[in-house]
């Protein structure tokens, strides 16, 4: 498995043989990784199935976030993307092994537990921590994926701030404590909130029903559902229907946050663990062990209330605290001490260059930017992987080493080209870009495929294959 590029990060190297683990962690959000640097430092050597497709993308939900202002010791905010290439890193140079797959069954009827991933490897193990995070429940409406992160998000706590925000009429989706909380939350930010509930009552608790229809700033509109979402670049309506007449109105807003709950991704736990009645991990209060010896939980799979980034990270790190110990006294864990004390800097991600004339080459595996893109188009004859980005775009981040990876199998058979929407807006418009990722394969100047999202890298591999 080759390093990923962007993280500069060592991923394991046989995955077709290991050993019995020590830990492995399932989940590579702030939980997933705080875990994984601190059972890597306690040379556990900690093995961390970083998750692929199932239960969102690698990164959780920090990674299809934009700026990130609360998360202690980024004083300016950083990119949600962005924290979780730096966990990712912190978690690799301590010496954590990345598995980056899907588990798709795990035995926990009998120890050394097992877990089966989507390549068909079985991994055994002494101890778990179970960090699969949980999805924000969406509206799936005709339009949300291009809007989505462009005006549409999960999370007005970590959204709302944000400029395009600012002074602007907002919605929020639910009539529980969330869409109350955020509701309020967010007439801080928005010229006016416009709370839409389904039925004619809210769920939430009586004082924070109370708050909102004391305040002037939100509009209840009851009995209300959305649609669809309209606008260009960004948000600009809502197609909303009267569920009581059956009347469809349009409501102009830049802003379109869901409050309509979580789903703990835990489908992998069922019957073998104890969860609560919405499906979330149950461990003892205020710590991480589950019902099972020497399996742990850790971050918003096991947490319904808080659901932040920093609580699931220090979660995290109880997790592997526990881990450790739990390891120790049952005499189960067997140390790997690192070469060397302190471990190599991180270094910085390696970014690729923009061709030009001067550094373009006809024979790079992977190129950025429309010169090389042109070039390439007209003078390769390989067929040639197209990647549209733009800079904020977390599934991206996921998409792109996994490209890189494609292209290092193929062995200069094929070729890839980075195109930053946001500079090459022309070259995004005329390809008839809608949303980021999107990959175009072509050979001898004909388009032969398009994918919007993050696929299996196979999908990808076997359609160039059959070009060749
Ligand atoms: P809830 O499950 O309590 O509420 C979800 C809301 O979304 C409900 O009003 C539900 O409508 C609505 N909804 C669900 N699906 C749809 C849909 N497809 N279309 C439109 N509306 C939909 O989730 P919350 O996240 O609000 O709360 C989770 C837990 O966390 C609760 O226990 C809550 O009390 C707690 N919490 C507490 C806070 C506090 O005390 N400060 C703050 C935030 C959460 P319907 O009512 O019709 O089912």
């Amino acid at each position: 498995m080759a390093p990923t590029e962007e993280s500069g990060a060592h991923a394991l190297r046989d995955p077709a043989h290991h050993p019995l683990q020590n830990l492995v962690i399932i989940g590579s959000g702030p939980a997933g990784y705080t875990a994984a640097i601190y059972a890597a430092r306690a040379n556990l050597s900690p093995l961390l199935i970083t998750g692929f497709q199932k239960g969102g993308i690698p990164g959780g939900q920090l990674m299809t976030t934009t700026h990130v202002e609360n998360y202690p010791g980024f004083p300016d905010g950083i990119l949600g993307p962005d924290l979780m290439d730096r966990c990712k890193a912190q978690a690799v140079r301590w010496g954590t092994k990345l598995l980056e797959v899907d588990a798709i069954s795990v035995d926990l009827s009998h120890r050394p537990y097992t877990i089966t991933t989507s390549d068909s490897e079985i991994i055994r193990t002494q101890s778990l921590i179970l960090a699969t995070g949980a999805s924000a429940n969406r509206l799936h409406l005709p339009h949300e994926d291009d809007f989505w992160s462009r005006g549409i998000s999960a999370c007005a706590i970590c959204d709302g701030a944000t400029p395009q925000f600012r002074q602007e009429s907002l919605a929020v989706v639910g009539g529980g404590d969330s869409a109350c909380e955020e509701a309020v939350y967010l007439t801080k930010y928005g010229s006016h909130v416009h709370l839409i509930v389904r039925s004619e009552k809210l769920r939430a608790s009586a004082a924070m029903a109370d708050r909102v229809l004391a305040n002037s700033a939100i509009t209840v509109h009851w009995n209300a559902e959305v649609l669809d979402v309209q606008g260009t670049d960004w948000l600009e309506a809502l197609t909303l229907r009267d569920r009581s007449s059956g009347g469809l109105n349009q409501l102009a807003v830049k802003g379109l946050f869901y409050a309509i709950g979580h789903t703990p991704n835990t489908d992998l736990f069922q019957d073998q663990l104890q969860l609560d009645s919405k499906g979330y991990i149950l461990t003892r209060p205020g710590r991480p062990e589950t019902s099972l010896e020497g399996v742990f939980a850790a971050g918003d799979v096991a947490d319904a209330e808080w659901r932040q980034g920093i609580t699931a990270a220090g979660s995290g790190c109880q997790a592997a605290l526990a881990a450790e110990r739990w390891l120790s006294h049952h005499d189960l864990a067997v140390t790997v001490a690192r070469d060397s004390i302190d471990p190599e800097p991180s270094g910085t991600p390696m970014r690729t260059a923009t061709s030009d004339a001067d550094n373009y080459s006809q024979d790079l595996s992977w190129q950025k930017g429309a010169y090389a893109l042109r070039r390439l188009y007209h003078e390769s004859n390989k067929p040639l992987l197209v990647i549209y980005t733009s800079p904020t775009c977390g599934p991206c981040h996921v998409l792109k080493p996994q490209l890189k990876r494609v292209l290092n199998e193929l062995d200069g058979k094929a070729q890839g080209v980075e195109i930053d929407i946001d500079v090459d807006q022309e070259i995004a418009a005329q390809a008839g870009i809608t949303g980021t990722p999107t990959v175009q394969l072509f050979f001898n100047k004909e388009l032969k495929n398009t994918w919007r999202g993050v696929k299996q890298r196979t999908e990808f591999r076997q359609a160039v294959e059959s070009l060749l």
